[in-house]
């Protein structure tokens, strides 16, 4: 199974290009869009399929895994879109981009009208663990996406996706309790707990809502022959929780150097 050595590697990769793109010409762009409750993502790869530009924004266009600013959506993917193609000198023609599991149903359309609104003509449409696991590389096992509203469950065998989940309990909530134990505004709480110098404090506070967690996904994976567990998204930066739910599930539970990039660039991957 995955010994992360890829996924923290095309992780560094990104996050430096983030910071600095790569403004080497290629044949061709590879680009993910990753559109979630809390952030929008946009990934590039190159030829190789190798970062070579990104970039992210705090954005409140979908809830529940669900679009609720859909003009908003668009907005924010084109900007991105434009500033990524002013760093690379090129235009991003194609992209790819991903739903909550279980949700094609519901949303497929409205997230394939934001991305196609944006100027992109989209090549693919995947589910966000499928796309995780692109980077993640494992056979057997449960990647475990704890985003911003929502947190997702795909049960692998043999490299298949047997069972799919999404919960509507995430990093939204966590906010809302450190917000309640600090008395302080909301986003204010928000930025508290993402500042990693805080998360020793904020981590046995946040205990109880790891719990609740921890018990989705015991639910989820009780009739599979699941022996580990991954963690991806947002949420899972935060110190020390894969300790809490590995006690609680019984699982090894593992996790990327940066959690958050898993989903993005594998939908790039996807592209
Ligand atoms: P969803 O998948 O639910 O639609 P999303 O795609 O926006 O949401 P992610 O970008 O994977 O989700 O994660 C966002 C969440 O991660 C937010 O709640 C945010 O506060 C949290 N988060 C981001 N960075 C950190 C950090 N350093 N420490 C703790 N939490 C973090």
């Amino acid at each position: 199974n995955s010994d992360f050595t890829y996924c923290n590697e095309i992780i560094k990769e990104f996050e430096n290009v983030v910071r600095k793109p790569v403004t080497k010409p290629s044949s061709v762009y590879y680009t993910g869009v990753d559109l979630g409750t809390a952030f929008i993502v946009v990934a590039v790869l190159d030829e190789h399929f190798r970062p070579i530009a990104g970039e992210y924004r705090y954005a409140s266009v979908v809830k529940d895994g669900m679009i609720v600013d859909y003009l908003g959506a668009i907005r924010i993917v084109r900007e991105m879109k434009e500033n990524l193609e002013k760093k690379l000198g090129t235009e991003l023609k194609y992209a790819a981009a991903a739903l909550p599991p279980g949700t094609f149903d519901l949303d497929s359309g409205a997230i394939k009208h934001v991305v196609e609104g944006a100027g992109f003509e989209v090549t693919n449409l995947l589910d966000e663990p499928t796309a995780a696991n692109a980077v993640l590389k494992i056979k057997n096992g449960a990647i475990v996406d704890i985003g911003g509203g929502t947190t997702g469950i795909a049960i692998f065998k043999d490299g298949e996706v047997v069972h799919v989940a999404d919960e509507p309990t995430g990093g939204t909530h966590f906010s809302l309790v450190v917000s309640g134990a600090y008395k302080m505004p909301f986003e204010e709480a928000e930025l508290y707990k993402r500042d990693q110098k805080n998360h020793r404090e904020i981590l046995p506070i946040l205990q109880p809502v790891i719990e609740k967690v921890s018990s989705i996904i015991t639910r989820h994976i009780k009739d599979y022959d699941v022996k580990e567990i991954y963690l991806v998204g947002g949420t899972c930066c935060l110190t020390g929780i894969e300790s809490i739910i590995e006690k609680r599930t019984g699982l090894p539970t593992r996790k990327p150097q940066n959690p958050m990039f898993a989903t993005p660039l594998g939908i790039a991957l996807n592209c």
